[in-house]
């Protein structure tokens, strides 16, 4: 088996390709999605066949662009979803639930994609993984072609936290670091994949692939609460393809039978105030994004052009769902809450969520009589330097019980 889909279909024109490296419709520039055929699908996946499958996004292989047999396989996905009672007390909410995807190899959902992504672009042939990141693809590019065996090549900005620079170049891959935005950066490799067709570049020439590894955050969703879709999901936006996907991943529940397909999710999105230009569309009744200068800490969702914009806006728009922005201090300020409630060191990408989480929450737009789910997509060990001082010692003391004495003193009695 070479491919478990039917080939790739334009979004605009509909027009068929094969299942190839190829990520715009040659005839109208539309993006590119795999086709699969649901019905032959349903008739061989089922709940226990799924129960029977790797602790892993490989479990849902039925439903992935690529054979699970020469999986590049770090273990993504299969993370914990965690009822979180404190933290919804806080927001005024009732059942809310935190899709953990810190908790991935590399500690980022990216992982997902890029685990499909690499298992795809070595089913045709290459030899060289590439990619254009905000730090956590790169991450987990490097360590999946690592594994894989592949030579890698990875395209930053230089802006990038220094954590997430070190965290790719340990795996022995090529760093270019480039003087401009994401986008600028993302132009580039538009071009240099044209000279370079040898290179799967999993989020340019491989992206319709890639993208698809996302939806098995809505696939483990369902599965964790009982084969159950939740009511409203709220995810970060950066290119928009994560909450796209997540969107897709419940309709396909429905079309194969593995839940009743009646019920449509409510996705609501999580921007960065210093780079919202899909939330800026929504609220202006547009259906394509203006491009935006990112200017945020949260560096992992600083596009400011993004790919999926328009696709994420007709997911939020389709489904009742809404996108809140959250500044700087309010980043924080989220990821704060959620360490201190539930135990969970999130990156700035996650304070994002619970920013906007709280704010959807506060509008009445997730509403307290609804199951929800909050997407926490990164670790909070690779953004420390976000705090910069603000997450220190409390006091710091001679090594003395005097000293300690004193200091207690200072707490029962503050002035
Ligand atoms: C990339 C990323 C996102 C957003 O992903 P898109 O699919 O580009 O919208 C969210 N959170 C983290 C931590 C990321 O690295
Ligand atoms: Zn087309």
């Amino acid at each position: 088996m070479t491919s478990p889909t039917d080939g790739l279909r334009c979004r605009e024109c509909g027009r068929l390709f094969g299942s190839e490296a190829r990520y715009v419709c040659e005839w109208c520039f539309g993006p590119l999605e795999v086709v699969y055929d649901y019905d032959a699908i349903s008739g061989r996946v089922d709940r226990a066949r799924i129960g029977r499958g790797p602790l892993s996004i490989w479990r849902y292989a039925d439903l992935l662009p690529a054979d699970p047999g020469g999986a590049v396989d770090l273990g993504a996905g299969y993370t914990p979803l965690i009822r979180a009672d404190r933290l919804a007390a806080e927001l005024g909410l009732g059942e809310l639930w935190l899709k953990d995807d810190t908790r991935n190899p590399t500690g980022s959902f990216k992982d997902r994609v890029a685990s499909v992504a690499l298992t795809r672009a070595r089913e045709l042939g290459f030899k060289v993984a590439a990619c254009v990141s905000t730090g956590n693809l790169a991450n987990s590019v490097a360590a999946h072609a690592a594994r894989a065996g592949m030579e890698c090549y990875v395209f930053v900005p230089t802006d990038l936290e220094r954590t997430k620079i070190t965290t790719t170049a340990v795996f022995g891959v090529r760093v270019v670091a480039i003087n401009g935005t994401y986008d600028e950066v993302n132009r580039l490799c538009a071009e240099i994949v044209d000279e370079h067709e040898e290179w799967a570049f999993v989020n340019i020439n491989l992206r319709a692939y890639y993208a698809e590894g996302s939806k098995t955050l809505a696939f483990e969703v369902a599965e964790q609460l009982g084969w159950q879709l939740p009511d409203h999901v709220v995810a970060p936006i950066a290119s928009g393809s994560l909450l796209t996907k997540i969107d897709k991943g419940f309709a396909e529940l429905g079309l194969v039978g593995l839940v009743a397909g009646d019920q449509r999710v409510r996705i609501s999105g999580a921007q960065a105030a210093g780079c919202a230009p899909v939330a800026r569309a929504l609220v202006e009744g547009k259906s394509v994004p203006t491009p935006v200068r990112p200017e945020t800490i949260a560096k992992s969702l600083a596009i400011g052009s993004p790919a999926d914009g328009e696709a994420a806006l007709k997911s939020v728009r389709a489904s009742s769902g809404s996108i809140a922005t959250a500044t700087d201090a309010e980043i924080i300020e989220g990821i704060r809450l959620l360490a201190r409630t539930e135990g969970i060191f999130a990156e700035t990408a996650g304070g994002v969520t619970i920013a906007c989480l709280g704010k959807l929450a506060h509008d009445g737009i997730v509403r307290h009589d609804e199951r929800v789910v909050a997407c926490i997509t990164g670790t909070g060990l690779k953004t420390v330097e976000a705090f910069g001082d603000a997450a220190g010692p409390s006091a710091v003391i001679e090594p003395t019980l005097d000293a300690f004495a004193a200091l207690e003193d200072d707490w029962r009695n503050p002035e």
